[in-house]
């Protein structure tokens, strides 16, 4: 059986403990057995990170460049069999885990640019003969902490600015998706990334991940996973004066008005609440649906999501792959049995048998539900979505707003009215019209508001926020 050591100060480290990599599509496939360090290795993977900072963030922009380049231009070479252990490793199907391996290789072949376009500010001084530059430089030993739903993007888009801006990086992935990060550290390792300049250190959250965030030695922590966790991160950062981002959950609300064209608002739902098994963080969970279409849309709706075919994650023609894992797939069975004690009713989101023993669930439809309920207020991240009846555009605004979180948003209109004035007024980051509430470019910035992230948007020009410091210099002769 093939074992996977953590990579610390450029060398493998055998592991001593490790964990089985299940694939939720067939639990009698072990993809492999991975690290699951405890505190030491962060202690050891901090050290050799530090050790490798002041050279590092003195490279050319020229190195960092050329480095980043070969790793996009190896995973984009590798991006079927990455796919495939994607696959089988998280359950998105092969086609999503292609795509998204692909946009892992984009975003390093981004951030190798913007390596060189490092840009700093002269600014006028109020005094005679003093030059004033506002120049920016990088925050020094970054931890990266990552979740298991997107295992090779989220990692990238962490890693890649990271390391483009000067820093240094820990990563610590999530434990039931190993694999795809330790590609990514095959990768910086082959294409030459000097020691300690990127580590991977693998195991529990509570271990390695708590290490990483209370570390003396580490700078700023970059986190994406659940909002409760990322809650307690960010307070512990701010006790220890840390600078932190964390992107959290989302309960994205996608409104269908009486003017919206089925043949656009139809597929957009489909995409956007099941596609990935609604494992996304960006996953249209709430319907918001106006009276005058309301019949028409859950009708076509409800038929063409029972229509989906789910199956292994591998099967060409399998839509919806399996949920992550046991526990991931009892949590949605739980919500739609609350959804039936809320006197929802309930289309599909039963357990049903895959082709091989696995965490397999029809996708659910909730109906005649109201945006008081658990299964509206709290993040389900499963194959399950709400319809939720309003009568006019006004009220969708509200019950869209009407949440703790604030990732990405939706309308499907024909009105540019309504189109702008939900652009306007929805309280997201990010906002969808006549798309998906999902899916989403590389280039340019991600994150939302209020419960939903925390800190400097990830992604695009935007992520020179996080990964660099300003400082101010005056000079004179
Ligand atoms: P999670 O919070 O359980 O875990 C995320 C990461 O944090 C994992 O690596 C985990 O091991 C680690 N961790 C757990 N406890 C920790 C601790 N005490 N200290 C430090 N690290 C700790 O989340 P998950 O189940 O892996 O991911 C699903 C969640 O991620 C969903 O809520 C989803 O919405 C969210 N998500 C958000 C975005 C975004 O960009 N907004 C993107 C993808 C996923």
């Amino acid at each position: 059986m093939l074992s996977f050591g953590n990579l610390i100060g450029g060398q493998w480290i055998p592991a001593e403990d490790a964990r089985a990599n299940v694939n939720p599509s067939d639990t009698n496939d072990i993809i492999g057995h991975y690290a699951s360090a405890d505190a030491s290795a962060v202690d050891a993977a901090v050290a050799a990170a530090r050790d490798a900072f002041e050279a590092w963030s003195q490279t050319s922009p020229q190195v960092r460049h050329d480095l980043l380049d070969a790793v996009g231009t190896s995973i984009l070479a590798r991006k079927e069999e990455i796919g495939r252990l994607l696959a089988r490793e998280e359950g998105k199907t092969l086609p999503e885990a292609i795509g998204e391996t692909t946009r892992a290789g984009q975003v390093f072949k981004f951030f190798a640019g913007e390596a060189l376009r490092i840009a700093g500010d002269a600014q006028a001084s109020t005094r005679p003969d003093i030059d004033v530059e506002v120049i920016r430089e990088p925050v020094g030993v970054v931890g990266l902490i990552t979740p298991w739903n997107f295992p090779i993007a989220i990692p990238a888009w962490k890693i890649a600015p990271a390391l483009a801006y000067g820093n240094c990086a820990v990563l610590k992935p999530a434990d039931l998706t190993p694999g795809c990060a330790h590609v990514i550290a095959e990768a910086l390792h082959e294409a030459g990334c000097p020691s300690g300049v990127f580590n991977l250190v693998m195991g529990r959250g509570s271990v390695v991940g708590e290490a990483i965030v209370t570390h003396d030695g580490i700078d700023a922590v970059s986190f994406t996973g659940s909002a409760a966790t990322g809650a307690r991160i960010a307070e512990t950062c701010g006790r220890l004066r840390k600078k932190v981002q964390t992107e959290m959950g989302g309960k994205n609300p996608m409104v269908v008005l009486d003017d919206a064209d089925l043949d656009i608002a139809v597929p957009a739902c489909l995409n956007g609440a099941y596609f990935s098994t609604g494992q996304r963080c960006t996953a249209s969970s709430r319907l918001i649906v106006q009276s005058g279409i309301h019949d028409a849309f859950v009708e076509r709706l409800s038929r063409e999501m029972q229509a989906l075919k789910v199956g292994d994650a591998l099967d060409a023609g399998t839509q919806i792959g399996p949920v992550v894992d046991e526990r991931q797939l009892a949590s949605n069975l739980d919500y739609v049995a609350i959804a039936r004690s809320e006197a929802a009713e309930v289309i599909g989101g039963d357990r049903i048998d895959g082709p091989a023993p696995g965490f397999f669930q029809a996708p659910a439809l909730f109906l005649g539900t109201d945006n008081g309920m658990r299964i509206n207020r709290e993040e389900i991240f499963g194959p399950c979505a709400s319809v939720i009846r309003v009568t006019n555009a006004e009220e969708a605004l509200a019950v869209a707003n009407d949440t703790e979180f604030g990732l990405s948003a939706g309308i499907c209109t024909s009105s540019l009215k309504h189109a702008r004035t939900f652009r306007r007024r929805v309280e997201a980051g990010m906002v969808m019209v006549n798309l998906p509430t999902a899916g989403v470019d590389y280039h340019v910035p991600f994150g939302g508001r209020k419960g939903s992230s925390y800190g400097a948007r990830e992604q695009g020009r935007y992520a020179v926020e996080f990964y660099t410091t300003v400082k101010t210099s005056y000079i004179s002769a």
